[in-house]
């Protein structure tokens, strides 16, 4: 079974999401809420899904990568819970291209610190510390986001903005600082 995955407008992607207990991450309903969420992430296909995208204002989310490159630091991340979530940013910023499955046929280049430090819950509602970087890093930001009713629209360089269709015509493969160089107004090249 899958569940449905709103979309922008939806004021539940826009509110900050319940914390749980431990007592509550271990409950049936919840660990059957994983395993839902888990099937609807896979058929979407995604790397991450938060709770309030299947328009559940928890501070919960699930993350599994299988995919690799070399250019955006992509290695595979087998799947696993966050609850709770606490995110501690590093220092250096790396500017890739993100969509969402609640912003659905649309991408754009965002920037985002490209190593975090997560302290979170687990599935089985235990303390976890994940220290993550490259492509992990950035799902676990735009994850987190989610739970805050934040969305990558709200971080990105607007003047990217592209549908899916329009990217894969004129920007695959370009290079950021190309793209940046034909996109971007001087004065807003000079403000980064
Ligand atoms: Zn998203």
């Amino acid at each position: 079974m899958r569940l449905e995955i709103v979309q922008v407008g939806e004021a539940v992607l826009r509110q900050a999401g319940k914390t749980l207990s431990p007592a509550e991450i271990v409950a049936p309903e919840c660990q059957q809420l994983i395993e839902l969420m888990r099937e609807t992430m896979r058929n979407a296909p995604g790397v991450g899904l938060a709770a309030p995208q299947i328009g559940l204002s928890l501070q919960l989310a699930v993350i599994e990568d299988t995919g690799e490159s070399e250019i955006t630091e992509r290695a595979p991340v087998p799947f696993h819970v966050i609850a709770n979530p606490r995110l501690e940013l590093g220092p250096e910023i790396v500017e890739f291209y993100e969509g969402c499955l609640s912003v659905e046929g649309f991408q754009a280049l965002v920037p985002r610190s490209r190593s975090v430090r997560v302290h979170a819950l687990n599935h089985k509602g235990e303390p976890v510390v994940i220290d993550a970087s490259g492509w992990y890093a950035r799902i676990l930001q735009h994850e987190i986001d989610h739970l805050g009713g934040t969305l990558y629209i709200d971080r990105m360089r607007s003047r990217t903005f592209s549908t899916a269709r329009n990217f894969a015509r004129h920007w695959a493969g370009v290079p950021i600082p190309e793209v940046l160089a034909r996109l971007e107004t001087p004065e807003t090249k000079s403000a980064t």
